[in-house]
């Protein structure tokens, strides 16, 4: 058995929207699946207004509903204020673990799963000409203004938001 992570987002999503948490619409349907993360089960990346739900491909064969709960932490996030694990991103949490049964916690997956996070970057710079990709940890004058500022290469930048766990 293995998860499609595709068919588990949409679920999660109807499930949030079924008791009112109010995610995003603007969450792309197709997860991002990343082989590399070996600390990390699920991200959510904020780039030009849409999310896109990151999963590590450690998800495609563990339990369904592991999967299906990092799904649900990882689109709280794309609710009004919930880029953080603040005050609304708690409500949400408990209102969908005691809807379905799931241990969404503030401090994210690393508790959640037993797992230790990777790191806390927060913005990638990503040159779209050769693709090279710095990060960084806060925000400075090239993440709010990247199109100030070219790669060594010449290339345009762009910026992506990591949202942590
Ligand atoms: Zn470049
Ligand atoms: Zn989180």
């Amino acid at each position: 058995m293995t998860n499609d992570f595709n068919i588990l987002l949409k679920k999660v999503i109807l499930q949030a929207k079924s008791i009112g948490v109010p995610v995003s619409d603007k969450i792309e349907p197709e997860v991002k699946i990343n082989s590399r993360a070996v600390k990390r089960f699920g991200r959510c990346i904020l780039s030009r207004g849409r999310y896109t739900i990151e999963l590590s491909s450690m998800l495609i064969d563990a339990p369904e509903k592991s999967c299906r709960q990092t799904i649900a932490h990882e689109i709280i996030h794309t609710c009004p204020g919930c880029m953080d694990h603040g005050v609304s991103f708690r409500l949400y949490a408990a209102m969908m673990n005691n809807a379905y049964g799931y241990s969404i916690s503030r401090t994210g997956s690393r508790e959640e799963m037993g797992i230790r996070q990777e790191e806390n970057f927060r913005y990638a710079i990503i040159c779209r000409k050769c693709g090279r990709k710095t990060m960084r940890l806060r925000r400075s004058s090239v993440i709010d203004h990247p199109s100030r500022y070219r790669c060594k290469c010449g290339g345009r930048l762009r910026i992506e938001s990591l949202f942590r766990e």
